[in-house]
């Protein structure tokens, strides 16, 4: 689907019909004119209906070619920040460049069973919650989960190494703010947490949403190593701000869990982003 392919052109089309063209101002052949401009209008509206994506007013992006991360500033005005952001995401963590602060804490989890959404978003897969109800709170401050998805491989390195999958658990507060709890996926044993998802993934771009219950809890007690700093939304627009929390060692997904995720989507991650000396801090 291309850019502008949305109600704006439709919206600019029927204005000129409606107005009238200053080259055909009266008659029969004017008004056959604008019966077949409407008719024209309306088939390219409905085949760019049909093409779904998640915001018909947003530009499509992608994760290659001219729509893909390298371009993504040049997509819309509101994007520039993918290029000229000092705070990006993802970054490569370097162990050996971790910055020491005693005050830096874990974020606390508190996620209970709870049913979402599934979707094919046409960039992840993406779970939302059908109720409120799992939060964490880091810094004192309590942001309640929006949304989870997926990327395969990981956005995210450690020590330049990559991993199968990345989860993104991503926050918000009521002041705005973003939070992000990523979780590096590996091959391994089956994931039971999520097995009923992973046996019924949404194959099709804007197919039926299903319903699935799963309590995070399971998979993740937020142990392990925190690497905390602060980042970028890693699809556009980019916008910093956003507070991430990397965990290491990796949870685990079945071969086959992987695969039928890969089935869909294989590539779908932004390339590591220059840190610009930004600090990362390590909680355990
Ligand atoms: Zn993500």
């Amino acid at each position: 689907m291309l850019a502008g392919c949305g109600r704006g052109v439709y919206n600019t089309i029927m204005i000129h019909i409606f107005r009238g063209g200053r080259t055909c101002k009266t008659g029969l052949f004017s008004v056959l004119a604008r019966l077949a401009v409407f008719s024209i209008a309306t088939l390219v509206f409905s085949a760019c209906a049909t093409a779904r994506t998640p915001d018909a007013e947003a530009p499509h992006w992608s994760y290659e070619g001219e729509t893909g991360p390298d371009n993504w500033y040049l997509l819309d005005p509101a994007y520039a920040i993918a290029r000229d952001g000092k705070a990006q995401s993802p970054v490569d963590i370097v162990t050996a460049d971790l910055t020491a602060d005693p005050g830096i804490g874990k974020p606390l989890i508190s996620y209970s069973e709870t049913s979402f959404e599934v979707e094919n978003n046409g960039h992840t897969i993406e779970l939302t919650p059908v109720t409120d109800g799992n939060t964490i709170s880091i810094d004192g401050e309590i942001y309640a989960l929006r949304q989870f998805h997926f990327h395969a491989p990981s956005e995210h390195s450690v020590d330049g190494k990559f991993f199968d999958m990345e989860l993104h658990l991503v926050h918000g507060n009521e002041g705005g703010g973003l939070a992000v709890l990523a979780l590096m996926i590996a091959e391994g044993p089956v994931n039971e947490t999520l097995a009923a998802l992973f046996d019924n993934l949404p194959g099709e771009v804007g197919g039926e949403e299903t319903e699935v219950k799963i309590n995070l809890a399971d998979i993740f007690t937020g142990a392990g190593t925190a690497y905390r700093y602060d980042g970028s939304l890693t699809t556009p627009p980019c916008s910093e701000g956003v507070k991430w929390t990397v965990y290491m060692p990796p949870i685990t997904l079945s071969r086959a869990q992987i695969d039928a995720y890969l089935s869909i989507y294989n590539g779908n991650k932004r390339p590591v982003q220059n840190r610009y000396g930004r600090p990362i801090y390590k909680a355990e």
